[in-house]
């Protein structure tokens, strides 16, 4: 099969400009995302470097290397642009020195084949990098960079393989561009990689976008905490897989602490109290700020005793809690209602409510109390003055199952 090399580098130049109007159509809505800026001046560049390969050989011999100053450029914007997708700088100063370096290298180079095989190493060293920069942030689960860092190995193969060729098969790059089978292979695997490459960008955005607009349905942005939404959705697959546990906790007279402190100290102390929550739950069960001052905790495969140790520690730790506001110190107490669903596939909403019930006898003890109600009989009752975990350590940070 023979392949046409110019219709093979019009092809990537199409893909290459279609895919920066399209960065320039997202840009524009999202102006604050500046890596699209980069990616669309890495596109352009790339794009006007093989314009300058399409009409070689009329261009004359020196304006030609600028398809490959033009190359290595693209490929530079586009490590900053992804860098910048991660939330890293890059210094333009250092990269257009190192450019710099790397064109005198090249334009000093003794043959052509030597400048050749350098600009090759470059692109293949640029491709790598790109790769390894879409691969460090897997950590945010976005499926869309692993065929980025694909499409970039991918290149760097190819590229690896015409450095090969310039170091070892010299006498076929005599002439500037080889036209050969191996620069037939480059240029169709340049060709998937830049369509891959393009779409793959866009859908790592998309699926970035989409999984904040998800954090921000899910959360609270007060507290970071889930918000009742998420809380209920995860109650509902907790409750269908295993028998659970929750604990609402209403702080105990907080109106107060808004009419004498004012709103922004009433924030203070909910911010406080929704950290105390991740220190003692931590990674025993899931919180959630369910309304103003009120927060939920849904525990699975945690054991019924344990719920209960769990609940008296944080009634404990938020009363210890000193929260400083200017010159004032507030504390606080809550008022905690539980409720154990014994085995799965209960009614959530049912659970919701016996807790909600025990919550409110817990209040009408007195407040800065724990109260159990199993299956909406109020059989349990825990006050504080007489629960046994008031000897057990108040220290969050005991694992449960030494107590
Ligand atoms: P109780 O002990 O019976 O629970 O009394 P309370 O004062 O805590 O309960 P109440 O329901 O009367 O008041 C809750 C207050 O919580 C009223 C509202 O202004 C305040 N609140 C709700 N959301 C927020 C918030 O996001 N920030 C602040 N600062 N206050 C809030
Ligand atoms: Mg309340
Ligand atoms: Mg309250």
């Amino acid at each position: 099969m023979e392949l046409d090399i110019v219709t093979l580098f019009v092809a990537d130049i199409c893909v290459l400009v279609i895919s920066a109007i399209a960065y320039t159509g997202i840009f524009l809505r999202h102006r604050d995302d500046h890596y699209w800026l980069l990616w669309i001046g890495a596109n352009l560049v790339l794009a006007s470097g093989l314009v300058v390969y399409v009409f070689w050989p009329d261009v004359p011999p020196h304006l030609a290397m600028i398809g490959d100053a033009l190359l290595i450029m693209g490929f530079a914007l586009r490590l900053a642009a992804v860098r910048s997708f991660g939330g890293r700088r890059t210094r333009i100063v250092s990269s257009l020195a190192t450019l710099l370096a790397i064109g005198t290298i090249v334009a000093a180079a003794s043959t052509y084949s030597v400048g050749f095989t350098l600009v090759n190493i470059t692109l293949t060293v640029q491709s790598l990098l790109i790769a390894y920069e879409f691969w460090r942030d897997r950590h945010d689960r976005l499926s869309s960079r692993y065929g980025l860092v694909a499409a970039y190995i991918l290149m760097a193969t190819s590229f690896a393989t015409r450095a090969g060729q310039g170091l070892f098969l010299p006498e076929q790059i005599i002439t500037y561009i080889p036209y050969d089978p191996v620069l037939e292979f480059h240029l169709l695997i340049a060709l998937i990689h830049v369509t891959a490459g393009s779409m793959l960008v866009l859908s790592l955005a998309s699926e970035r976008s989409a999984q904040s607009l998800e954090a921000a349905a899910n959360r609270d942005p007060l507290t970071g905490l889930f918000n009742r939404r998420a809380f209920e959705a995860q109650l509902r697959k907790c409750v269908s897989q295993d028998a659970v546990s929750i604990i609402l906790v209403d702080i105990d007279r907080f109106k107060a602490i808004n009419d004498r402190y004012g709103h922004a100290a009433g924030d203070a102390v909910l911010r406080k109290v929704s950290v105390v929550f991740s220190h003692v739950v931590g990674t025993h069960g899931h919180i959630a700020r369910v309304g103003g001052e009120e927060f939920a905790v849904v525990l699975a495969a945690v054991r019924n005793h344990e719920t209960l140790i769990i609940a008296e520690r944080l009634r404990q730790a938020i009363e210890a809690e000193a929260v400083p506001f200017g010159p004032h110190t507030i504390r606080v107490t809550a008022s905690l209602g539980i409720a154990h669903m014994p085995q799965a596939g209960g009614d959530p909403m049912e659970l919701f409510k016996v807790a909600d019930r025990a919550l409110y006898r817990a209040k009408a003890s007195g407040r800065n109390a724990c109260i159990l109600d199993g299956s909406g009989s109020l059989s349990t009752t825990i006050e504080k003055r007489n629960w046994r975990s008031q000897q057990v350590n108040r220290r969050a940070s005991v694992p449960l199952h030494l107590l």
